[in-house]
């Protein structure tokens, strides 16, 4: 999702209250930002943020952190925010690849990955946010005992997802094919924009929640 060109997005986001600007100098130390020691639940590649700001409303005991690469999709997601300020989320303008460097060891709770981009080439796979790569940045990041949720439509990204656990040393442990036509995995369901535009069309959204 790249919204292109919308000119003066970096500037809103340089600006805004909503955004951590400098993320690397709160590693291990996020729970100041929020003002206090809450569990810590992470969405990477968030787009506009609608599933990351519904969750926090609903969860007000947790801390949201919500990172994104593109200025101009961040954009609108500051602009929800304006309309109605959460002060459980904050916003990263980042690549995730680097995200070893702004959160400390085991400091995070929670990870959600909701359709994130395919990169079908095999010379791209370590680009995909559910890679091995990118399970090892992860593994550093999450809680012992904390797991990851991934969503997504694309049937060949859920099977390379799945088949990435074993090496990277994860386990799955809940599976589905039909989200939404599985009352225990669907329960509490919150839509991104990608899934209610993709279920909307009649395809199936797949979902794993693993952990270590
Ligand atoms: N999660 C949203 C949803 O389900 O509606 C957006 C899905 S969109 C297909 C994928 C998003 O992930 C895009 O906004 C893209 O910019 C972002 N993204 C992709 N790779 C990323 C990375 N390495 N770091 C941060 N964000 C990334």
């Amino acid at each position: 999702m790249r919204l292109r060109n919308i000119s003066g997005s970096r500037e809103v986001i340089g600006e805004s209250r909503f955004v951590i600007h400098n993320p690397e100098q709160y590693k291990g130390k996020w729970a100041e930002v929020f003002g206090s020691h809450k569990p810590l639940y992470i969405e990477i590649g968030m787009g506009k943020g609608r599933f990351l700001m519904e969750l926090a409303k609903a969860n007000p005991e947790i801390h949201f952190i919500g990172i994104e690469k593109y200025s101009s999709v961040l954009l609108r997601a500051i602009q929800k925010m304006e309309q109605e300020p959460l002060d459980n989320v904050y916003f990263i303008r980042m690549d995730a690849e680097a995200i070893t460097e702004v959160f400390g060891r085991e400091e995070v709770d929670r990870i959600y990955l909701n359709f994130s981009d395919p990169w079908p080439k095999d010379r791209h796979a370590k680009r995909r946010l559910p890679s091995r790569q990118f399970l090892a940045r992860y593994d550093k990041i999450l809680k012992k005992d904390g797991c990851l949720e991934f969503k997504t439509d694309n049937k060949e990204l859920f099977e390379f997802a799945l088949e990435e656990l074993e090496p990277a040393n994860w386990r799955a442990d809940q599976v589905t094919y039909d989200l939404h036509g599985d009352e225990e995995m669907c329960r509490g369901n919150i839509m991104t924009e990608y899934e209610e535009r993709f279920s909307s069309m009649g395809n199936p959204i797949y979902k794993y929640v693993i952990r270590r």
